[in-house]
């Protein structure tokens, strides 16, 4: 069972409780607020805590000890930074994901190929990661999601079996809309924050300093800063005698039907 629906039953058992009590002695109207205060927070937590697997089940890490990372990139193909990414990890001998959106793919389907084609692999990250993509309904979400596949699936001729939600938001809605998918859900382990830290010598701090074993570790090929830190970080990996491994690698998943 899904940790969302153990809250909603344990918040419901509580409501009847706390009516029960409410027969015998009368309670403030609080205890119901509270109660429903609690639950709201919890499940919003989840909702944007991927790691928090409340409504579906995410992959986050792998189940290892050993001194492992998995690279993987969201939001391209971007034409400034993606090139400029797969340079650097042909030069490191590096194969990673691209979790890709499905407009861009339609912009630089080269980019994807390349990506194939340099033994990368790729993933869905919906077609047009809107911002209020986490409201839409069901049915949108899930057309979002077809038509990204699809889209790879024309360009590298592989069917795509991977998704990453954007933001990392989940919610029931998008628990329904994966319902009858054969996907696998794919979070992080470490967030490199790079959309947000443009700054490369904090952002390079940050990986040094919250880098452990077996780490999905969350990039975006859209900014150019990403690129000098990036080279900085593998070295660093290497030096302290990290082994990077593909994603699908390391958790021993297909990454296509
Ligand atoms: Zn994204």
């Amino acid at each position: 069972m899904l940790k969302y629906h153990k809250i909603l039953i344990a918040a419901v058992l509580m409501l009847i409780l706390i009516s029960a009590v409410n027969y015998f002695v009368t309670l403030s109207i609080w205890w119901y607020g509270g109660i429903i205060i609690v639950t709201t927070g919890l499940l919003a937590y989840g909702s944007v805590n991927i790691r928090s697997g409340f409504y579906m089940n995410v992959i986050c890490s792998a189940d290892s000890s050993a001194k492992v990372i998995a690279l993987t990139f969201d939001d391209g193909p971007d034409d400034q930074v993606t090139p400029q990414v797969l340079d650097l990890l042909k030069k490191h001998h590096l194969q990673v994901a691209f979790f890709c959106i499905g407009s861009k793919i339609l912009k630089h389907p080269g980019l994807l190929e390349r990506m194939d084609n340099e033994g990368h692999i790729i993933g869905g990250h919906s077609y047009s990661h809107h911002f209020m993509f986490d409201l839409f309904s069901a049915k949108r979400m899930k057309k979002e999601l077809t038509e990204t596949e699809k889209l790879i699936q024309r360009v590298i001729k592989k069917k795509i079996k991977l998704f990453r939600p954007p933001y990392g938001v989940t919610n029931p809605t998008l628990a329904r809309a994966l319902r009858k998918t054969n996907y696998t859900i794919i979070g992080w382990t470490l967030k490199s924050k790079d959309t947000v830290i443009k700054d490369e010598q904090k952002l390079y701090n940050r990986l040094v300093k919250n880098t452990k074993s077996a780490e999905i570790i969350l990039f975006h090929d859209t900014g150019l800063h990403i690129i000098p830190v990036l080279e900085k970080f593998i070295n660093f990996a290497k030096e302290k005698h990290y082994h990077f491994e593909r994603l699908d690698k390391l958790l021993s998943i297909n990454a296509y039907e």
